[in-house]
C-alpha cells in the first residue's frame, strides 16, 4: 500500500463530465489499495474569470480581497470531486487550504508555503477516506487567505506530498508528459520518458508552465518523486508520463538539449545616459526590488563619455509600474537621461544539463537565429540554459527552429 497525493489541472476538472471520470481513475488507485490525497484546481478559465471580473469592480484589486475572491474557484471543485467519489461508494471529505492548514507567508497573490499541518488529513486517511484538497490556497499567520501564484495548484500538491512523507506525487494534466518543448506550439514535440530536477527546474522558470517552479523545487528539497501523467487516457491504456528524476538516478547518455523553453510575459525597460559610477546598479534596481518587482535579465553596457545604459527584464504585468517608477522617482533621483520600455518582447531558451561538457551550443543557437533574421536583444547564459530575448513576433518560428536543430524531434 501506498500513500499518492494525485493532482488535476484545471481543463482535468473543467466540466462535470470530467469530474466524474477524475472520480473514477482517483477509485481505481484506491481499489488497488492506496491511500489518496487528491489536490484540484479550478474548472479550466475560472481563476481567469474571477481575476477580470475584480478588475472589472477595481482595475488595481486590493491583493488580500483579490486572494479571498480568486481562491473560491478550488473551493467548488474540491466539494464537487468529493461528491462524485461518494456517488462511487467511497468515503471522501474535501478541505480548504485553510481547514488543512497550509500555512503560508502573507504575500498575498503569491505566498509561498511555510508548513503544513497533517493531522487532520492523517486521521481522515486512516478512516479510509480519500482527502481532496484545494490547490492554489493557503492561510497566513492571521488566517487570511492566500494563494500560491498562478499554476499554484502543483505546488500545493508537492508539499503536501512533501508533508506527508508520500510515496509518489502525480501531475495529471492534459498533456501526457513534459515534452521537448509545448506540444502547441511544435506538434513534433517529443515527450520525455524522464528530466532531471535540474533541467525541470530551469524549463519551469523559463516559462514551460507544464509545473509552477515551486513545485519542482519542493520536490528537489524534499526528495518527492514527482510525475507529469494525462488524465485524460483511457482506462487500460495509461502511459507511466514523464518521471522527474534525480541526475545520478540515469545511467544513459544525456542528451546535450533536453528542452527549448519560452515565454511570453516579458517587458524591457532600459534607463539610457546613466552615469557610469559605482552604487548605480543599487540605485535603480533597489527600489524596484522593494517594490516587490521581480527582476529578471539584467544588462549594462560599456560606459562612454562617463555614462552607459542600463537594461533589465520585469514580467510583463509589472511593465506599466516598473516603468512608471523609473520615470518618476529613479531618473531624477540617478540623472539619467531617458527611460525606454519595450512590453512585445519574449524570452527563448534552450536548456540542458549535457552542456556543461559540450561546448559550443551558444554560439550554434545564435547562428541559427541569425540565419532566420532573428535579432537577439539580449544574451544570458547559465551551466545548462543558454536564453535570448527577441521581438514577440519571432517567438514561434524561434522555438521551432532551435527545437529543429537541436533535433529534439529526433527519438533520443
Ligand atoms: P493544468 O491546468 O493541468 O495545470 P497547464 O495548462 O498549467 O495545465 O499545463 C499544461 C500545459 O503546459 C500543456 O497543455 C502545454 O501546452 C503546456 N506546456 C508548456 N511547455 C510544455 C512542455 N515542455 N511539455 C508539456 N507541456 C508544456
Ligand atoms: N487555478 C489556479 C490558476 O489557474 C491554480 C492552478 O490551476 O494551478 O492559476
Ligand atoms: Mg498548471
Amino acid at each position: 500500500m501506498a500513500l499518492i497525493v494525485q493532482k488535476y489541472g484545471g481543463t482535468s476538472m473543467g466540466s462535470p463530465d470530467r469530474i466524474r471520470s477524475v472520480a473514477k481513475r482517483v477509485a481505481r488507485w484506491k481499489a488497488q489499495g492506496h491511500q489518496l490525497v487528491v489536490v484540484v484546481s479550478a474548472m479550466s478559465g475560472e481563476t481567469n474569470r474571477l481575476i477580470a471580473l475584480a478588475k472589472d469592480v477595481s482595475p488595481q484589486p486590493d491583493a488580500r480581497e483579490l486572494d479571498v475572491m480568486i481562491s473560491t474557484g478550488e473551493q467548488v471543485t474540491i466539494a464537487l470531486l468529493a461528491m462524485a467519489i461518494r456517488d462511487l461508494g467511497l468515503k471522501a471529505k474535501s478541505y480548504t487550504g485553510g481547514q488543512v492548514k497550509v500555512l503560508t507567508d502573507n504575500t498575498f497573490t503569491k505566498a509561498r508555503i511555510l508548513e503544513i499541518d497533517d493531522a487532520n488529513i492523517r486521521r481522515d486517511l486512516d478512516d479510509d477516506a480519500v482527502i481532496v484538497v484545494a490547490g492554489f490556497q493557503g492561510v497566513d499567520a492571521d488566517g487570511n487567505i492566500t494563494t500560491l501564484g498562478r499554476g499554484g495548484s502543483d505546488t500545493s500538491a508537492v508539499a503536501l506530498a512533501a508533508a506527508l512523507t508520500a510515496d509518489e506525487c502525480q501531475i495529471y494534466t492534459d498533456v501526457d508528459g513534459v515534452y521537448t518543448t509545448d506540444p502547441r506550439i511544435v506538434p513534433e514535440a517529443r515527450k520525455l520518458d524522464r528530466i532531471t530536477f535540474e533541467e525541470m527546474l530551469e524549463m519551469a522558470s523559463l516559462g514551460s508552465k507544464v509545473l509552477q517552479i515551486r513545485s519542482v523545487e519542493f520536490a528537489g528539497k524534499y526528495k518527492v518523486k514527482l510525475r507529469v501523467l494525462s488524465s485524460f487516457e483511457e482506462e487500460g491504456q495509461e502511459t507511466s508520463g514523464t518521471l522527474i528524476t534525480l541526475e545520478e538516478d540515469m545511467n544513459m547518455e544525456q542528451p546535450i538539449i533536453a528542452g527549448i523553453a519560452f515565454n511570453r510575459d516579458e517587458a524591457k525597460l532600459t534607463v539610457l545616459g546613466v552615469p557610469d559610477r559605482p552604487g548605480i546598479a543599487y540605485q535603480i534596481l533597489g527600489p524596484v526590488a522593494d517594490a516587490n518587482i521581480d527582476v529578471d535579465m539584467i544588462i549594462q553596457n560599456v560606459g562612454h563619455d562617463g555614462t552607459t545604459d542600463f537594461s533589465f527584464t520585469v514580467n510583463r504585468s509589472e511593465f506599466a509600474r516598473a516603468k512608471k517608477m523609473l520615470e518618476d522617482q529613479i531618473k531624477p533621483h540617478v540623472g539619467a537621461r531617458a527611460v525606454e520600455g519595450d512590453n512585445k518582447i519574449c524570452k527563448v531558451s534552450a536548456v540542458g544539463v549535457g552542456m556543461r561538457s559540450h561546448p559550443g551550443v551558444a554560439s550554434k543557437m545564435f547562428r541559427i537565429l541569425a540565419e532566420e533574421g532573428i535579432n537577439i536583444q539580449m544574451i544570458s547564459t547559465s551551466e545548462i540554459k543558454i536564453s535570448v530575448v527577441v521581438d514577440e513576433k519571432y517567438l514561434e518560428l524561434a522555438v521551432r527552429v532551435l527545437h529543429k536543430a537541436f533535433e529534439l524531434d529526433q527519438p533520443a
